[in-house]
């Protein structure tokens, strides 16, 4: 048992471990039980090993034997894990904010619904011991204090908004994901070193006001940020308890927020179809959206000989063509055209004129901007083949936004220690973290999102995913806690 107490000693030094002489192993766990769960995560050697090292090489004739000791281990060694049932019975409860009778959810940002979800949130938030408050731009922080409040905190969180017709889990699940793992440390009295911040997003499905404020990164028309309503945003904001002309406030840096993890659902299928547990997420793509014109000439469908149209709409289907060839190149990059206007648009006439959107997606802006140059290049060669005029005009230029290499080591290092399955994928659509990486660190969780639909009534991830996605916030959390240092 000594042995034991010595080898803890020997191998981390910054934690005093006192060993009575009547200390048996389990009196000796149970006092530092905190600790060396702490210490399991934070050390490349996990603490059984430690405990399995000692009692193979200990001559103490009070030590445990191998069986009951690894017996006693287990128990130790299960790590803080976050109450599931009830983060699974929260998503439940909030589905009913909004809930539509064919089972789906539909809270629009600053409708009614989620006001509710909102007030709802924040009071359980408060039960959980956490301070809340709004900030001008709408965006609701409840924070749960640490050992020291000088510093940044620690934050994670998502949004409650969703599109129309939507489910239960998309942005829900990471607010009530970080609010499941400061239950987790106010039941088990644990307060991290930094203050935790859980973070509700104003408006994400539309706007992105609230991280966008939060970033500095908002225009400063106020017609941009209208609601799917038509509802001014100095009216919708005021009605949450935000307000417009204080915007330039709610902008935040690194002396606020030390960094930034948010877990989500995939949204995709990536994962499933891998059979991975978790996401550790590279970066959010760089998204870039485009109208394309095509002009032709409109004749007649029945007196135009075929050599001598200037179709646009053939011309345009071969460009669609193109953005598909390019899309399947070798790369992570993707490449769609999904919305179409012909003009006019009528059976027996010649189109003169197609409008058609690009959307381009990657993490890397050097493959973007080659992906542009050779469709550049293949519209130029269409439009002479056809006889046509093609043109294109930007409509949205996202820069890629990396998750920081150490928050997704933090990531996988927990997955690792938890036994959980894990990959690294990009983030290919939108997320509050993409803002939140302009002013901190941030890193991304995902959990696999069933069949990879999102945005629909039939979104669904597992209970079990859910709750496997919590400790991983839990834990990294706890490893950030330690990687940025407070004194
Ligand atoms: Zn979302």
């Amino acid at each position: 048992m000594r042995h034991l107490c010595n080898r803890f000693r020997g191998r981390f030094k910054a934690v005093s471990f006192e060993f009575d002489k009547t200390d048996t192993f389990c009196s000796f766990a149970s006092r530092y039980k905190e600790e060396i769960r702490k210490i399991s995560f934070i050390n490349e050697t996990p603490v059984n090993t430690l405990i399995s090292e000692s009692n193979s090489s200990t001559s103490d004739s009070t030590a445990p034997t191998n069986l009951t000791l690894n017996r006693r281990v287990n128990r130790l060694e299960a790590p803080l894990s976050v109450d599931g049932a009830r983060l699974v019975q929260s998503i439940a409860k909030l589905a009913n904010i909004g809930g539509l009778p064919n089972g789906g959810v539909e809270r629009i940002a600053f409708s009614q619904a989620d006001c509710q979800a909102r007030k709802v949130v924040a009071g359980w938030m408060r039960d959980a011991g956490m301070r809340v408050h709004v900030d001008p731009a709408g965006n609701l922080f409840g924070r749960y204090p640490g050992r020291y409040s000088r510093v940044p905190a620690l934050a994670t969180g998502s949004h409650l908004d969703t599109v129309p017709n939507g489910g239960h889990y998309d942005g829900t699940y990471g607010v009530l994901a970080g609010l499941e793992v400061v239950r987790t440390l106010a039941d088990n009295g644990q307060r991290l070193d930094h203050p935790v911040d859980v973070i509700i997003f104003a408006d994400e499905e539309r706007t992105m006001v609230g991280s966008k404020a939060i970033s500095g990164n908002l225009t400063h028309e106020p017609g941009a940020y209208l609601s799917a309503s038509g509802e001014s945003i100095e009216s919708c904001l005021s009605r949450v308890g935000g307000d417009w002309s204080k915007r330039s406030l709610a902008r935040l840096g690194p002396e606020d927020i030390a960094a930034f993890v948010e877990v989500h659902v995939e949204q995709g299928p990536v994962l499933e179809a891998a059979d991975t547990q978790i996401g550790v997420v590279t970066g959010i793509v760089g998204q870039r959206r485009y109208v394309f014109t095509v002009e032709g000439h409109a004749s007649h469908a029945g007196t135009t000989p075929m050599p001598m149209r200037q179709d646009a709409l053939v011309a345009a289907s071969q460009l669609v063509l193109a953005v598909n060839t390019l899309g399947n190149q070798p790369g992570d990059h993707v490449a769609t055209v999904g919305c179409m206007e012909v003009s006019p648009n009528v059976a027996n006439t010649i189109p003169d004129r197609v409008e058609f959107s690009l959307d381009i997606r990657d993490l890397d802006n050097a493959c973007l901007d080659r992906l542009m140059v050779q469709l550049r290049a293949e519209a130029a060669r269409i439009a002479k083949e056809t006889g046509t005029k093609i043109s294109f005009v930007s409509r949205l230029y996202n820069q890629p936004a990396p998750a920081k290499t150490h928050i997704q080591n933090a990531i996988a290092d927990v997955c690792e220690a938890l036994s959980l399955s894990h990959m690294s994928l990009p983030s290919r659509a939108s997320h509050d973290a993409q803002e939140l990486s302009r002013v901190t660190d941030m890193g991304m969780i995902f959990v696999p999102s069933q069949a990879g639909i999102s945005h629909a009534i039939t979104e669904y991830t597992a209970p079990e995913s859910c709750v496997q996605g919590a400790n991983v916030l839990l834990h990294t959390l706890l490893s950030l806690d330690q990687h940025y240092r407070c004194s």
